[in-house]
């Protein structure tokens, strides 16, 4: 298993990403400090997981990259490939991370296939784990996983036996994001039934992948709508390309075909702008539900596997403020309501006994 960290610079400067906006989420001091952010990207090969990163961080990641043939892979097991970019934006910079495994799904047998990608991410939640209790706390490098893009194929008729397995496996580790890759090959009527399929097999199999969190409810409407739009769009169906098409008098972002244009950058053509749009504005969420939820798990599994103590069982989701919220101020309504009840009919008594000729006074107890 080869881990391998390279580092580069935005080389195409004329693109624009979008997270120059991350500064209106976190704290002034991360803005100064830069922000870090881990992306894993699983799937067979030949999905389109390398053109999709390209396209999403409008860089080169793979510059070097050698496909193996088909007596290679036979031998080869899953690696893990870590690149690093640095990519600054109004100022703004971020490092990301974006985790490869190639060979992944590409064996005879792939019972053991997500064993390193489960060990890689174990890896960075232990060396974060000692770097916490160490002295050097305040200058911590946080390379855990914040989000893994699953990419299933078009092709299929829902999810395979090795897409439920691995998401089974990885689901209280990391933050699952299921995409349908190569969605160009795919007809709008298609993609609907292929997203119904996957979701409808998601919650049968019990699968957590990530939930992208409520508004709150002050939040203005356009963006209520957007993430609602964000929330039924999942899971997102996208393409990629590396190529830039003039179409209409305009350079895209595109895909030719002797029929025409796949437009990755419109909103009619396919979910890129979506799948960006999540990640950049659940950035933090992303990061905090690793935080609350995943490397929680990581030491209670941990003390429980040292200590002897309770059988460890995962959480799947945070315990939701929202859902805590309710619950209470549900009490309260209902509470309310039965302090109402009993005025009403004290008061009703006190008429009935008025009509009676009787004198009734309420005591404070
Ligand atoms: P990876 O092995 O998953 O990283 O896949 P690559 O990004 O190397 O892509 C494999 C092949 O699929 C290449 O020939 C790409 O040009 C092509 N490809 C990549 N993205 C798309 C896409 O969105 N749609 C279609 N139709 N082909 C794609």
């Amino acid at each position: 298993m080869a881990s391998e960290h390279r580092t580069f610079t935005n080389p195409e400067q004329s693109g624009y990403v979008g997270f120059a906006n991350l500064p209106n989420q976190v704290h002034r001091k991360s803005v100064k400090k830069g922000f870090e952010f881990t992306l894993m990207v699983v799937g067979e090969s030949g999905l389109g997981k390398s053109t999709l990163v390209n396209s999403l961080f409008l860089t080169d990641l793979y510059p070097e990259r050698c496909i193996p043939g088909a007596a290679e892979k036979i031998d080869k097991t899953v690696s893990i490939d870590a690149s690093t970019v640095e990519i600054e934006e109004r100022g703004v910079k971020l490092r990301l991370t974006v985790v490869d495994t190639p060979g992944y799904g590409d064996a005879i047998n792939n019972i053991d296939c997500f064993q390193p990608i489960i060990r890689y991410i174990d890896d960075q939640f232990e060396r974060y784990l000692q770097d916490e209790s160490g002295l050097n706390r305040r200058n911590i490098v946080d390379n855990r996983v914040h989000c893994c893009f699953y990419f299933i194929s078009p092709t299929g008729h829902g999810l395979k036996p090795l897409d439920v397995e691995f998401m089974k496996a990885l689901h209280h580790k990391v933050n699952v994001v299921p995409v349908i890759a190569k969605s160009d090959t795919l007809t709008r009527k298609e993609v609907m039934k292929l997203k119904a399929k996957i979701v409808s097999e998601i919650e049968k199999h019990g699968i957590s992948t990530y939930r992208i969190p409520d508004c709150d409810s002050d939040e203005d409407e356009d963006f209520k709508e957007q993430n609602r739009q964000l929330k039924d769009g999942m899971p997102f169906a996208v393409c990629g390309s590396s190529q830039l098409i003039e179409v209409r008098g305009r350079k895209v972002r595109g895909r030719l075909y002797p029929w025409g244009v796949v437009e990755v950058e419109n909103p009619d053509h396919c979910d890129f702008i979506k799948l960006r749009s999540m990640l950049i504005t659940h950035m933090q969420d992303l990061q905090e539900v690793t935080q609350d939820v995943h490397y929680e798990n990581f030491r209670s599994e941990k003390l429980a596997r040292s200590g002897g103590s309770k059988p460890f069982k995962p959480k799947l989701k945070r315990e939701d403020s929202h859902d805590q919220m309710s619950e209470k101020d549900k009490i309260l309504l209902e509470k309310e309501a039965e302090l109402k009840r009993m005025q009403e009919m004290l008061a009703k008594m006190q008429q009935q006994m008025k009509q009676q000729g009787g004198e009734v006074t309420s005591h404070k107890i």
